[in-house]
């Protein structure tokens, strides 16, 4: 059995969460105000994700860099495949704010999105 600190997201309470992990599962949650801790301890330590944010090279604009984003969480698991794929990707052609770049993006189900337009 380990214990874990965690500081619960869902709202800006920011429950302080101690969670006891057992084989990688959750055993116990304490600490959380609400239900909503309970979920997020479990999905951090279970299944953690996270949006990706970075930026992608373009060509031909005056904009160097795209900044681009997943428009859903991704496996944190996956962050460092996913920064090299980023590396490689060039813009050429004009986008609009929120325009998806990479559809399915390494098959994980989410899209890599621009966050500003480039023209
Ligand atoms: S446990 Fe509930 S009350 Fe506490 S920060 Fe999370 S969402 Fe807010």
């Amino acid at each position: 059995m380990m214990t874990k600190k965690l500081t619960c997201i869902e709202c800006p309470k920011g429950c302080r969460l101690i969670v006891d992990v057992e084989d990688g599962k959750v055993a116990m949650v304490t600490g959380n105000e609400c239900p909503k801790g309970e979920k997020y301890a479990v999905s951090e330590i279970e299944n953690p994700a996270r949006i990706l944010t970075s930026s992608v090279l373009s060509q031909g604009f005056g904009l160097k860099m795209i900044p681009v984003r997943t428009d859903k969480p991704m496996p944190k698991s996956r962050i460092f495949d996913a920064m090299n794929e980023v590396r490689k990707i060039r813009v050429t052609t004009p986008l609009k704010s929120e325009d998806i770049i990479v559809k399915n993006f390494l098959g994980l189900g989410v899209n890599l999105i621009a966050t500003r337009k480039a023209e």
